[in-house]
């Protein structure tokens, strides 16, 4: 009987040893998927992160791009109306920026529209929203501004690109198309203003602002 006992004792001892060695080699196995997952899952947040990034902004100035900021401006028409709150929308073309391609090349063109977005970076207030509309055009959001305001602050920016010496040492100016949120007002239709402003100023002699109401 002892002897009966001692091998099935032996017989239980293996299986269960046997047992936990699987589950041991199981449970590596596990830890190191996990470790795996959890590296995927990574690289994948920062791939969306990077590709959420390429939607909204521009690759040549890292400014937002036309997308973003039009639906940034549907946002804060809607916040507007609820708090009738005054907001500027400032529309910049470069001034002759054609010229600066043909004679000193595409790739100093594009380093300029660099700077220039650095400029922007620099006058601008935090809460202010500025895009590359298309080529050499900005737009930028002033929430929060009167008329006065916005003047001021584009009449700031007109200065400092005046005094700024851009890449190969050229000069350049910039025309501004001020327009102010109106009751009732599209985007569309406070964009316009802003346009119709920026063409003001490009007739009137360039390098200044115009504002509409
Ligand atoms: P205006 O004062 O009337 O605005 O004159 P302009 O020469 O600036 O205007 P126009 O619209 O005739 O020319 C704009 C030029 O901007 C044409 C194009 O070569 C240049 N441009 C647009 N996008 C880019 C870009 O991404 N890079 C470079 N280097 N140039 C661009
Ligand atoms: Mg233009
Ligand atoms: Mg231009």
């Amino acid at each position: 009987l002892l002897y009966y006992f001692a091998v099935f004792a032996g017989l239980v001892f293996i299986v269960f040893l046997w047992r936990y060695l699987v589950s041991n080699r199981v449970m590596a196995a596990l830890s190191d998927k996990n470790v795996e997952l959890e590296k995927t899952r990574e690289e994948l947040l920062v791939a969306n992160k990077n590709l959420e990034y390429l939607s909204f902004h521009d690759s040549l100035t890292n400014l937002y791009n036309r997308y973003y900021f039009m639906s940034s401006l549907s946002d804060h028409i809607r916040h507007v109306h609820r708090h009738e709150s005054s907001s500027a929308l400032l529309m910049i073309d470069i001034d002759f920026f054609k010229q600066v391609n043909d004679e000193y090349g595409h790739s100093v063109g594009d380093k300029i529209l660099q700077q220039f977005a650095q400029i922007l970076a620099k006058v601008l207030r935090e809460a202010d929203v500025a895009a590359r509309w298309g080529g050499e055009e900005f737009v930028i959001l002033l929430p929060k501004t009167s008329k006065e305001e916005s003047v001021v602050l584009a009449t700031r920016l007109i200065k400092a690109v005046e005094e700024y010496t851009f890449e190969s040492q050229i000069k350049l100016t910039i025309s501004i198309g001020a327009s102010q949120y109106k009751q009732d007002d599209t985007i569309e239709s406070w964009i316009e203003r802003a346009d119709s402003a920026l063409y003001q100023a490009k007739d009137e002699g360039r390098n200044r602002i115009e504002a509409n109401t």
